[in-house]
């Protein structure tokens, strides 16, 4: 086996780095720098980062560097996501570093494998079965989107949130389905209407806002498409 050199293995594969405003979930409107991993080993249809799924593009970048550049931003959270930032070599490192310097880390995973590293709010985005793409993808993406026991490791080792991606209706059974078997507290699922525009939002949140306090769970809604739209460095 090939050793790494000490530079290669100081590399972290990035689609993109930059400074905003969290967008989801219960750190929504926090300054907060981004770090996006490439690479994902699933292929959600809807997925609205393919730049780092279906067609993964990116730089290898010094973590050195990486936490220079985070630094320049000034703010005090940092979001690790992608992609699936669990499957990019080196995030561990990042992780560490960053924790060193005070950051407050926040992971955005589908958590279908766990990694040992400082972490203080898993956001965990568990892949329904209405994320399944069509084609050679299919049965790969089904096999592999749903791991409890994963679910359940990201759960106990740091605070977390679940934040589910909801199109239709029929979704909300799978949830609840998960949430009982992960053992989740109802004061920690999201759902989080599928959309990369405003009218898509507003048009699945007008029956998820009833569901969601119907069964004593939160509405997440997607700020950055709000004030963005669906682009990159947001
Ligand atoms: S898990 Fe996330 S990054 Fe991967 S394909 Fe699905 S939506 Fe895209």
């Amino acid at each position: 086996v090939k050793s790494l050199s000490a530079n290669e293995a100081s590399r972290l594969y990035v689609a993109e780095v930059f400074c905003s405003v969290q967008g989801e979930g219960v750190l929504t409107g926090v300054p907060s720098a981004f770090v996006r991993t490439s690479g994902c080993n699933l292929r959600c249809h809807f997925c609205d980062t393919p730049y780092t799924s279906w067609k993964a593009e990116g730089e290898h970048l010094d973590i050195g560097q990486l936490i220079e550049q985070i630094d320049g931003f000034g703010v005090r959270h940092l979001v690790v996501t992608g992609g699936e930032p669990t499957i990019a070599v080196n995030v561990d490192a990042l992780c560490r570093a960053a924790s060193a310097r005070g950051y407050h880390i926040t992971v955005e995973t589908a958590a279908t494998g766990f990694v040992d590293m400082p972490v203080d709010l898993y956001s965990i985005s568990p892949k329904l079965a209405s994320s399944t793409p069509t084609g050679e993808w299919a049965a790969r993406h089904d096999r592999d989107r749903l791991q409890f026991d994963v679910i359940r490791t990201m759960m106990a080792a740091a605070e977390y949130q679940l934040k589910f991606v909801v199109g239709a209706p029929a979704d909300l059974d799978e949830v609840a389905d998960i949430v009982g078997r992960v053992g989740a507290s109802a004061s920690r699922v999201l759902l989080m209407p599928e959309g990369t525009t405003t009218e898509a939002l507003d048009r699945v949140a007008a029956w998820l806002v009833p569901e969601a306090i119907g069964r004593g769970w939160r509405f997440c809604d997607r700020l950055q498409i709000r004030l963005f739209g669906d682009t990159r460095g947001t």
